[in-house]
Parts: C-alpha cells; sequence; structure tokens
C-alpha cells in the first residue's frame, strides 16, 4: 500500500515513511492510493474479534510494510485492558471501547477510557509504540515538538513517555488550562518529558512551533517531528472503532447504523468516512459543531468558510474551537473524484484566507453519497443535554460528547441504530459540569489528587529565539 498526496504532486511512499512526517512536501495531505475493501466474508469473520485482534485486520491493510508478527505484537501491546481501564468503574475495560446503551437504538461508544480521559489516546498510545518501533529500527531519535490547548498535549505525553529515542517538547499556554489538565501533563516525572508554558494565548504557542518546524536547517539538526491531527498513523488507528462500535450495535452485518461524532479538526470522523468507503455499513455519519460551524455551513450550503482566529469563539466544548479543520481536505478529495489539481485550486483560496463553494460545482451532486449530516450545538444546548441525559439514564456525559447526542438525536433517521462517539470524559470539564448539574463529575481513582503531585514546567515568553536554545540545550546528546 502506498500514500498519495491529496494536492496530487508528490511522490507517494509507504506507511512507515509517513509516519513521522507531516504534510506531504506540496502542502497536501497524504491518504492511501485506494482503499482496502473489506468483504462480507470478512466482516462476517471479525464481528467477534478483540479489539487488538480487530486492529490487526484493520491496520495490516494500511501498514503493509510493517511485518504482520511485529505489528501484530504492537497492537497487543496497546490495546490492553490496563491501558483502557481509567474510565467509569462499571465499564467493561476488556472491550477497550465498550458500547453504552442509553435505550435500545441510542449507544454511546466509550473511547475515553484510556491515560488522559479522551479519544485522542486510542491513536496516540498506538502512535508512541509506533514511533518507537520504527526508531529503534533506524536506530534514529526524534524530538517531538507541539503546541496543545489542553487535550492533544496530554495524550501525546501519555504515549510517549519513557519512549526509547522520544524527547517531547510541548508548548502550552500559561495559565489557560485548568488545573486538572495542567496537572495531567506538568506532574509526569519522565526525564524526556518537557513542559514549557508560554506567557501568551495557544495561537502564540502555536505560531512559536511553526516558526521553528518552517527553519528546515534546526528541524533537521534538531530532528524535530510533530504529532499533530494529519498525521496518517492517527487517522488509520481511529478507523478500528467504528468497526468494532458497529459490531456492538448491530447483531448482523445486513444493518445499517449512524454515527455522531463531536468534530472540530474532521480527523476523527475523517476515520469514519474511511470506514464507510472500506465497506463498513454506514448509513449516516453525523458531524457535530460547536458554536464554530465552518463544518456545518459546508455540508449545509456547500461553502467551505474558514473564519480565521480572530473570529473563533472561545466555547464549553474548547476542544472543538477551531478556525480551520485540518483534516478536512482529506474528504475533499475523495469528493472531487480525487482530482489533485482540483483540490489544489480550492485550497491556493484557503490558504489565502478565502473560501470556496462547491454549490454549482460537479462534486455538489455527489456529496449525498457521502452520507453525511450535520448540525451545530451551543453552551445552551451543551447544559440543557448534560441535564437531559443524566436525568433520563443516569450517566454523566462530558460537553463535547453532549454535543455529539444533541446533533445526532436531532439528525439521525429513526429507522437507523445512533452510535455517539464519546470524546472526553465530564471529569476533565468539571467546570461545566458543575454548571449544568451543580455537582462533582465522578473522577478516576487513578487520577484522585493529582492536582498535588509536584509539577516540572519552564515558563517562556512567547519568543522562538528562546525556544530554540531551549530545544538545543535540552535533546538528548
Ligand atoms: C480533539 C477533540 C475533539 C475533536 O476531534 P477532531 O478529530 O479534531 O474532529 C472533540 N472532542 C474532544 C474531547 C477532543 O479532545
Amino acid at each position: 500500500m502506498k500514500y498519495i498526496s491529496t494536492r496530487g504532486l508528490s511522490p507517494a511512499k509507504t506507511f512507515t515513511e509517513i509516519l513521522l512526517g507531516g504534510l506531504a512536501p506540496d502542502g497536501g495531505l497524504y491518504l492511501p492510493e485506494e482503499y482496502p475493501q473489506v468483504t462480507r466474508a470478512e466482516l462476517d469473520a471479525w464481528r467477534d474479534l478483540s479489539y487488538a485482534d480487530l486492529a490487526f485486520e484493520v491496520l495490516s491493510r494500511f501498514a503493509t510494510d510493517i511485518p504482520a508478527a511485529d505489528l501484530k505484537a504492537i497492537l497487543d501491546k496497546t490495546y490492553t485492558a490496563e491501558v483502557y481501564s481509567n474510565g467509569r468503574a462499571d465499564s467493561d475495560a476488556s472491550q477497550i471501547t465498550p458500547l453504552r446503551t442509553l435505550v435500545p437504538g441510542v449507544h454511546i461508544l466509550e473511547l475515553s477510557n484510556g491515560p488522559t480521559l479522551a479519544f485522542k489516546d486510542m491513536a496516540m498510545q498506538l502512535l508512541g509504540n509506533l514511533f518507537e518501533y520504527a526508531l529503534d529500527k533506524q536506530q534514529a531519535e526524534l524530538n517531538i515538538l507541539g503546541a496543545t490547548s489542553g487535550d492533544t498535549g496530554s495524550a501525546a505525553e501519555y504515549a510517549m513517555r519513557g519512549k526509547r529515542g522520544i524527547s517531547v517538547f510541548m508548548l502550552s499556554p500559561n495559565g489557560k488550562m485548568s488545573a486538572f489538565q495542567r496537572a495531567q501533563m506538568y506532574s509526569l516525572p519522565d526525564e524526556n518529558i518537557h513542559n514549557i508554558a508560554i506567557n501568551g494565548m495557544f495561537d502564540d504557542a502555536q505560531d512559536m512551533v511553526k516558526a521553528v518546524s518552517n527553519d528546515h536547517a534546526f528541524k533537521a539538526q534538531y530532528k524535530i517531528g510533530t504529532v499533530n491531527s494529519i498525521n496518517w498513523g492517527r487517522v488509520s488507528a481511529q478507523i478500528v472503532y467504528y468497526f468494532k462500535g458497529y459490531f456492538a450495535a448491530t447483531s448482523s452485518n445486513d444493518e445499517q447504523v449512524a454515527f455522531s461524532v463531536p468534530s472540530g479538526n474532521f480527523g476523527n470522523i475523517c476515520a469514519g468516512h474511511i470506514a464507510q468507503m472500506m465497506g463498513l455499513p454506514i448509513g449516516q455519519l453525523i458531524l457535530a459543531t460547536n458554536e464554530n460551524d465552518v463544518l456545518d455551513e459546508f455540508f449545509r450550503t456547500g461553502l467551505y468558510r474558514p473564519r480565521g482566529t480572530d473570529h473563533t469563539y472561545q466555547t464549553s466544548s474548547p476542544s472543538m474551537d477551531i478556525s480551520k479543520a485540518s483534516n478536512f481536505e482529506r474528504f475533499v478529495y475523495d469528493l472531487v473524484g480525487r482530482d489533485g489539481a482540483k483540490v489544489r485550486e480550492f485550497w491556493s483560496r484557503v490558504d489565502a484566507g478565502g473560501e470556496f463553494d462547491i454549490k454549482g460545482e460537479e462534486c455538489w451532486h455527489d456529496l449525498a453519497k457521502f452520507k453525511f449530516s450535520s448540525g451545530k450545538s451551543s453552551h445552551f444546548d451543551r447544559l440543557k443535554t448534560i441535564r437531559e441525559i443524566w436525568e433520563e439514564y443516569g450517566v454523566m456525559v462530558d460537553p463535547h460528547t453532549a454535543d455529539g447526542l444533541k446533533v445526532g438525536l436531532e439528525q439521525r433517521r429513526p429507522s437507523l441504530p445512533l452510535i455517539c462517539l464519546e470524546t472526553a470524559l465530564p471529569a476533565k470539564f468539571e467546570e461545566t459540569i458543575i454548571e449544568a448539574l451543580n455537582c462533582h463529575p465522578e473522577r478516576p481513582a487513578a487520577m484522585a489528587g493529582i492536582e498535588n503531585l509536584p509539577q516540572r514546567v519552564v515558563v517562556m515568553e512567547a519568543d522562538v529565539q528562546i525556544l530554540k536554545a531551549y530545544i538545543s540545550a535540552n535533546v538528548p546528546v
């Protein structure tokens, strides 16, 4: 299996060749040359597999340059009940992603029982083990540089902690994250984890990462890499739980289901789109946004109009506060019939701060066959949904999952079982839960009192030269 760029001008690469990189040289995103097709007989054979075995069946179609025995060992080590036992006390950790049924036909797929209580662990834990494997083979080192407003940074640090050949330099906005999120990252004792609190906003931190990445000489000398959401390894790992959720919610492969996905950078739902292209019987893919509704607008009207960071609202589902959906280009590539020239035309406008409108284009008529629906949720809707799900079913959901439930219940075709993806646990977003329910969310035992642990963090001005000096002084020699 080779990977090509959505902009059509980069040479094809293998899975491991793109694993440690980011964008393709032509500025596009990597996608498989063609999607592997899953036959009905394979679906039947996969229905009762364990998560790790299912992950092997799915990912061995994509990671064809990793020897099967090695891939199997990596997946067995990644998807264990031990790693995914941090969620609710009554969850079945052996399922890795247990399905919680609210009423017959309406389910929540638990994706947040990993070490940092958000779905990002599902892919990031695998990435950590794949990086370690690849670096070990090449006797190489990698220094991961990233910026986080919360969930990505902690998921990356927990996935890379203690890993041979890997260091993490994670920038976060000083004083802007919750006490819990700070404690999750800053309390890690591992020598290879470097927390840097920037005196500024998330965007300042992000700009510093971009500036370092654009200094190609520095990047090469210090072996800088990233783990942002465009990483193909992350997207491919997320495909697995769509299969797992489908099998758990149905009793035969003749049935169709609807998935509802709280969306920001379009990474999670992009994996659902690919599962559908592979032949998983998905009848509806429901995209939920918060007040930042760029993607909802596109699926309703055909207009893609990124707002710019100045017009991105800070909301109570902060992990969905995006101005540009970085993975969306992957879907558009499929939508325009895999025409790289068309994608280049659209993104020459987006990259210049503009927009594009597919109404009037040929692909507008093809949109329906991809089975997307969409909707948006507001702070008011979010609190109302958290309250209703709590009162009716005794289940506490986090603000992002609440957005998915609100839009999913509104947009679903009643004939289809609805599977809402749970993207985080309520313990991560205490403030909003208290506002909605006037009580504290349950906190997993492993995280009791983490705010009281000693913290390791360096405070830094938003200055690229200071950051570069810090990196060069702290990379392993
Ligand atoms: C990252 C994240 C999202 C958004 O996922 P995308 O893949 O960026 O669409 C939603 N909810 C939570 C809790 C997240 O951490």
